[in-house]
């Protein structure tokens, strides 16, 4: 068998085949454009587009793609084929420059959130150089943004291209402060944990909440769930085995780094994490590693589950984004440096990540809102919705030392006076493993928890890059104009440090008495549901830093908010309409069945013996019929909340309707289901029940 070094990236048209591939004068061109973003020539288009052209099909390609990230959260594509007719009747294969650099979907069904009107329908899609084409399947992959012709940015890539443009033009100041003369850019590194459920396929087509929904809307508590922590890196199961090796070498062959698998702590959940990479690349891996995640389990006739809250009563799932900030040279502006010349220079960028996440609380927290997430975040289980950052006590008692102009007690004693000559060298903090924060320090990166596991990582990053940007254009804005740079530096520190340390908290995320804290003394945002953060993506402060680094501008946001919220609204009506299928066509029916059959059973007794009591049966049927004509009214009752939700009125209204109508009779009508499942004999239950779904896998 081939050695994974010898297959790795054989799908990527990478650096490696464009060498091999193209003449060292467009190659030079192109890499001119991938590194500092040069304007590629159509000749050099026509170019690599026949190169990429003839390795496609050297690899068994018969079509192309523009590859892009609508607003829906998933990635589209339409495919063209390379084919054009030759005046004999034959094909010949044929890929220019132009269907290289920009395609024109047919996108009027994706959602614009009003930034294009229907009878425009055309966005257009441009092609991302810094990102490599890949074939999928049969089809050459290229990477693309989706813009309108107006320019505006209808996709998830665009803004994260900027944002990372913002970050990259702030940082720079401050490195050419510290008298960095060498580094050409920063960017920004990302390596997202994902998780995920498998389940059994056999069972996954027997029920209509995973169908169509993606979690259960039913399910008794089974008798064993995640009490015991059995599973967390447990051994792995030999059928879940042979799907991450599988997926691993599918993925591998697409360039991207999976490196580390494990089982999580609910049963039938996993983890896979990939080696990080730079954001943009490392978002489109992570869009490209879900798909595969799926299509690779279909083949094991197995389901992944993206969801973020698949099953009540067991831990849900997140991703965790690993982030932090190098430069060209690979230098890693997080870690704690060597000499106190470095040290200053990390606090100076750990002080603006921590500013950032104060100031922006709620993009951080509105980047990560789904009606999916919602069920995690703020609910019984980590990470809260309350953002806070985790940085360990050695760095909490370094800032706080600064803050007080106090020796510094740790394990050097010496005065904090922050001039770059007396800072004291620190040794990196060890002691994380605090996994209930949102936000935590984690040595040399941040690791932002409050992810979901179905969304694409591009909302969360762009967010954080912006807001990071911002601290350091204020930073940059003082220093470049200070008369004494060591003083103007400690200050600035000292005075984030004050400001903003409300926002670090070192403990249990997890705790109710840490909510009361952070909402009641500390004045830290909480906001529980979509419907509370989302409107405030517009709020005049965001507008004005998402707009000011040519992030956003603002009817991009507005129509954000607006699909975001519709998203969110058109979700839960989805999963309400699914229970009253399942209640009224599925559990109903088989409630009523069995409680028939108990009863003609006890009839059957009767006759033949009157002086039987039968009181098992009189109470199972009394017990079940209460139960149907609860399930019924429940149902009734949640269609009625259904049925008065005016969509197009408002989208802000109608989902705090949803949030505060509809999802409560979904609780109802859900309690009372799982109740009569409990009752009701295992034959006669309609769909698989939790325990087989957590534990059917071998
Ligand atoms: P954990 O204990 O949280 O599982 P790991 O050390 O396994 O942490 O790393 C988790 C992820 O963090 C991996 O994807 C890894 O590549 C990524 N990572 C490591 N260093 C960095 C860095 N400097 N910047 C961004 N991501 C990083
Ligand atoms: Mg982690």
């Amino acid at each position: 068998m081939e050695s994974v070094a010898d297959y790795f990236g054989c799908m990527v048209f990478d650096d490696r085949v464009m060498r091999a591939t193209l003449s060292s004068d467009v190659y030079r061109s192109l890499k001119k454009t991938i590194d500092q973003g040069a304007q590629l020539d159509i000749s050099v288009a026509n170019a690599v587009a026949t190169a990429m052209k003839d390795w496609a099909v050297s690899k068994g390609a018969t079509h192309y793609t523009h590859w892009f990230q609508p607003l829906t959260g998933i990635t589209a594509e339409k495919h063209d084929g390379f084919i054009s007719p030759a005046p004999d009747g034959r094909v010949i294969m044929e890929f220019s420059g132009k269907e290289l650099i920009k395609g024109e979907p047919d996108a009027s069904s994706f959602p614009s959130g009003g930034l294009r009107a229907t009878f425009e329908a055309r966005g257009y899609t441009a092609w991302d150089p810094t990102s490599y084409a890949f074939i999928k399947g049969k089809t050459l992959c290229i990477p693309t943004a989706f813009c309108s012709y107006g320019g505006e940015a209808l996709d998830k890539k665009t803004p994260l291209l900027r944002s990372m443009e913002a970050l990259n033009r702030q940082a720079m100041r401050i490195l050419r402060l510290f008298g960095n003369t060498s580094a050409k850019c920063v960017r920004t590194s990302v390596g997202p944990e994902q998780e995920y459920f498998l389940i059994d396929k056999d069972m996954y087509a027997k029920r209509k909440d995973l169908i169509y929904t993606g979690r259960t809307l039913f399910g008794a508590k089974p008798p064993k769930g995640q009490e015991l922590d059995d599973h967390y890196f447990g051994a792995i199961k030999p059928r879940v085995e042979a799907y991450m090796a599988d997926l691993d070498e599918e993925l591998w062959k697409l360039g991207v780094l999976a490196k580390t698998k494990h089982n999580e702590v609910a049963p039938a959940q996993h983890e896979l994490a990939p080696i990080y990479k730079t954001t943009n690349i490392a978002t489109d891996h992570n869009q490209l590693t879900m798909e595969i995640m799926q299509k690779v389990a279909a083949k094991h006739n197995l389901v992944c589950l993206l969801h973020e809250k698949p099953f009540a009563g067991v831990n849900g799932s997140g991703k965790h984004n690993n982030w932090s900030l190098t430069t060209d040279k690979g230098g890693n502006l997080l870690t704690p440096g060597e000499t106190p010349y470095e040290n200053a220079q990390f606090l100076l960028f750990l002080c603006a990540v921590i500013k950032a996440v104060d100031d922006y609380q709620d993009l951080l927290r509105i980047s990560v809102a789904t009606a999916g997430n919602d069920h995690r975040l703020g609910a019984n289980e980590a990470p809260p919705a309350v953002v806070s950052i985790f940085l360990g006590d050695e760095l909490t008692a370094i800032l706080d030392a600064i803050e007080k102009e106090a020796p510094y007690s740790g394990k050097k004693k010496s005065q904090m006076k922050l001039g770059v000559d007396v800072l004291p060298l620190f040794p990196k903090d060890t002691t994380d493993r605090n996994r209930t924060s949102p936000f935590a320090f984690t040595g040399n990166k941040f690791e932002f928890r409050m992810l979901g596991s179905s969304d694409s990582i591009a909302c969360a990053n762009i967010m954080l890059n912006s807001a990071v940007a911002e601290s350091l254009r204020q930073y940059a804005d003082v220093l470049e104009h200070a008369s004494d740079f060591n003083d103007a530096l400690h200050a600035l520190i000292r005075d984030t440090v004050k400001k903003h340390k409300r926002i670090i908290f070192n403990g249990n995320g997890y705790d109710a008495a840490w909510i009361k804290e952070a909402t009641e003394n500390r004045g830290l945002l909480n906001y529980r549901t979509t419907p509370d953060c989302m409107p405030h993506l517009t709020d005049e402060k965001n507008v004005r830093m998402l707009k000011s680094h040519g992030v956003y501008s603002e009817a991009e946001l507005k129509a954000r908010c607006e699909i975001n919220l519709e998203n969110y609204l058109k979700t839960v009506t989805i999963e309400a309409n699914t229970m009253i299928y399942m209640a009224t066509r599925e559990i109903l029916p088989a409630v009523e069945k069995y409680t028939a059959s108990v009863a003609s059973s006890a009839a059957k007794k009767k006759a033949l013996a009157p002086e039987l009591a039968c009181s098992y049966e009189h109470t199972l049927v009394s017990s079940l019929s209460g139960l149907t004509d609860r399930i019924a009214e429940a149902c009734a009752k949640l269609s009625d909340t259904v049925a008065k939700l005016k969509y197009a009125y408002d989208v802000t209204a109608e989902a705090y309707a949803i949030r505060d109508t509809v999802i409560p009779a979904m609780n109802e009508l859900r309690a009372v289901a799982d109740e009569a499942e409990t009752l009701t004999a295992s034959e006669y239950w309609p769909f698989p029940t939790y325990g087989d779904l957590l534990f059917g896998v071998k």
